[in-house]
């Protein structure tokens, strides 16, 4: 076991309100400079971020959003990573003013899902076509302890439904660990660790969490370096954006990925963009002074997706479905569908109404629903789960990340688990237009044995095979 050192310090605040303060309004030059940078896909540094938060000008947005645009698709392709949340526990003993799990929130009915009604809800998840889920819970030692969890994660793998599908790849989102505790979790079958900081800014996170473990900034910051001298390798982190300024949440959480990468030799592999929505009984998800506008929202992902281009960016169902289909043009390169934030949720097993789910979701189609609609947008849903089964995981899934490779590995898993969507759970027309879809992006994988080969593990689908990938 690795102990980390308690004094590390990983957020210069003064460092970022000085770049704030001295950046001003970037002129033409300065935009086109920084943003030839980026489309170099070697990232920006904090002085060039900051210098793109402040442009508001119409043009300007327009350049950074082709600029963002086009990181996206030499990255990325046209792949769209497909995933569903699962709660299993919505007891908490923090007190977090934005959240509807918080503990002083009397009026929600608390749930934790015993092993058939995890059961149930993994049946549930997988008949919408997921492979991939993010498995979240509460904090709070007696209700819904690592144990219990742990448990969880191996029963959730142990399900098959009818079609003979299982659950190939949990990630998680619980509370920071300590060192201890990473030594056991490395040894659990996870995907990657996230934790958001929710914001990055001392005394704004001191007012949010009063109390209960959360409330201990520190101790949240510094989970990553504990997480990744420990054995983890694939890292998410997160703002929930509208508790303090953007501006320096931005600044702040690259200043946290380059940390990571400097000390540990790879920066986070995913970020996510939440943004507050309204909750029962949370006085902070109401009226925000911070409160983000869709604008700006779509400025920051596209920043982000220049400052950071081989970290995968995550948006959930708290947006609504036309700014989701915006994002993916951003620099989305993966989303929730289908969500429930309820215990129980998908199989709607308890008397629980929206009011007990941690927040309001703004995207309430059925998973279905979304996949249709982003292969109608020429984007291929992928279930891939292929580089963490076989290892590509942390630094190595870095190296691995550079355009062209993308296209050798990452489009043809994307297009053989569509093909298995397809044949097992879409309706005809989806399945009409994902075959098409599927046709046109064959070609785009760049060489013939590959095509080849990925032609040949679709036809063995169509026949009934399953989870073929690179
Ligand atoms: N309880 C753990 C924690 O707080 O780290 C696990 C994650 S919690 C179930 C998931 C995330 O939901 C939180 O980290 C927070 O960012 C987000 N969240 C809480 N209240 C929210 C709200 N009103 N609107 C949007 N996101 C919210
Ligand atoms: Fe609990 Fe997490 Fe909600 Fe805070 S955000 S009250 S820790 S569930």
């Amino acid at each position: 076991m690795k102990k980390i050192n308690p004094e590390i310090k990983i957020i210069d605040e003064s460092k970022i309100f000085n770049l704030l303060e001295k950046s001003k309004q970037p002129d033409d030059s300065e935009i086109n400079s920084i943003l030839t940078k980026a489309r170099e896909l070697n990232g920006l540094n904090l002085s060039e971020v900051a210098a793109l938060l402040n442009i508001t000008a119409p043009n300007h947005l327009e350049q950074l959003f082709q600029t963002a645009h086009y990181v996206k698709d030499t990255i990325y392709g046209k792949r769209l990573v497909l995933f569903a949340p699962l709660y299993t526990s919505n007891y908490c003993a923090n007190n977090c003013l934005y959240c509807g799990f918080r503990a002083d929130n009397r009026d929600v009915h608390r749930k934790s899902l015993a092993p058939d009604e995890i059961e149930e809800e993994t049946l549930a998840i997988l008949e919408q076509g997921h492979k991939r889920i993010l498995m979240l819970m509460g904090e709070d030692h007696r209700e819904c302890n690592l144990d219990l969890f742990y448990k969880q994660i191996d029963k959730v793998y142990s399900v098959c439904d009818i079609k003979g599908s299982q659950i190939r790849r949990i990630n998680v989102e619980i509370q920071p660990l300590s060192e201890e505790e990473f030594q056991v979790l490395k040894d659990i079958k996870i995907g990657t660790y996230t934790v958001f900081q929710e914001t990055y800014h001392r005394n704004t996170y001191k007012m949010m969490h009063p109390t209960g473990k959360k409330s201990n900034y520190d101790w949240r910051i510094q989970v990553m370096d504990r997480a990744l001298a420990n054995g983890m390798h694939d890292v998410g982190i997160g703002v929930l954006f509208g508790l303090y300024d953007y501006r320096f949440e931005v600044l702040a959480m690259i200043m946290h990925a380059e940390h990571l990468e400097q000390n540990y030799g790879c920066g986070p592999h995913t970020i996510s963009v939440p943004r507050v929505k309204p909750a029962k009984n949370a006085p902070a998800s109401q009226n925000l002074q911070h409160q983000v506008d869709d604008l700006t929202f779509k400025k920051i992902v596209a920043i982000l997706r220049c400052a950071v281009p081989y970290t995968g960016m995550i948006l959930s169902t708290r947006e609504p479905a036309w700014l989701r289909t915006e994002l993916f043009d951003m620099g989305i390169s993966q989303i929730s569908a289908g969500s429930k934030t309820t215990p129980g949720g998908y199989k709607q097993a308890f008397n629980f109404d929206f009011e007990d789910a941690q927040f309001s979701l703004n995207d309430c189609r059925t998973s279905g629903e979304v996949i249709k609609s982003v292969i109608e947008q020429g984007y291929i849903p992928s279930f891939c789960t292929a580089c963490y089964r076989l290892g590509r995981v942390g630094a190595d899934f870095m190296d691995l990340a550079k355009p062209g490779l993308i296209k050798l590995f990452c489009l043809p898993n994307s297009l053989t688990t569509l093909m298995e969507y397809l044949v097992d759970y879409a309706d005809e027309n989806t399945k009409k237009i994902g075959l098409e879809l599927i046709e046109r992006e064959i070609t785009e994988i760049p060489t013939e044995n590959i095509r080849n080969k990925t032609r040949e593990f679709l036809a063995k689908i169509e026949q009934g095979s399953k989870d073929l990938y690179l």
